[in-house]
């Protein structure tokens, strides 16, 4: 790890440099802004267009039928597990999506801050 930790939400964030006490008013700040977490979701939306295969039906020409969406989700030595998403849920679940994304950031920068408060022998 460098000195500088780069993060989407917060931009580079020089902890070495920053004070103890702006270290722990900064853990707070992350704290509260963690989204609701019964509102995660892990994976990613995949857009797809499939051909029916009726004798013909005009999507045998184009792209296919669609778009329709799957919530990708990787698991490891295996496929990516695929489900459907109902156009109705596309909303929330790319919500959740990125409610996810933003909580795996957060959580990843207050255990940093804490492994510096350790380096410190600071109070945790
Ligand atoms: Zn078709």
């Amino acid at each position: 790890m460098g000195y500088y930790q780069t993060s989407i939400i917060t931009g580079p964030f020089n902890m070495q440099n920053r004070s103890t006490s702006s270290l722990r008013r900064r853990r707070k700040a992350l704290l509260r802004r963690l989204p609701n977490l019964e509102q995660i979701l892990k994976g990613s939306l995949i857009e797809r267009y499939k051909r029916c295969g009726k004798p013909g039906c005009k999507c045998a020409k184009g792209s296919g039928h669609g778009p329709k969406y799957y919530l990708s989700v990787s698991r490891t030595g295996q496929r990516p597990q695929m489900d459907y998403v109902p156009l109705e849920y596309y909303d929330q679940v790319e919500a959740y999506l990125a409610n996810y994304r933003h909580a795996r950031e957060i959580i990843s920068e207050i255990s940093r801050i804490n492994q510096e408060l350790l380096r410190r022998r600071e109070k945790l």
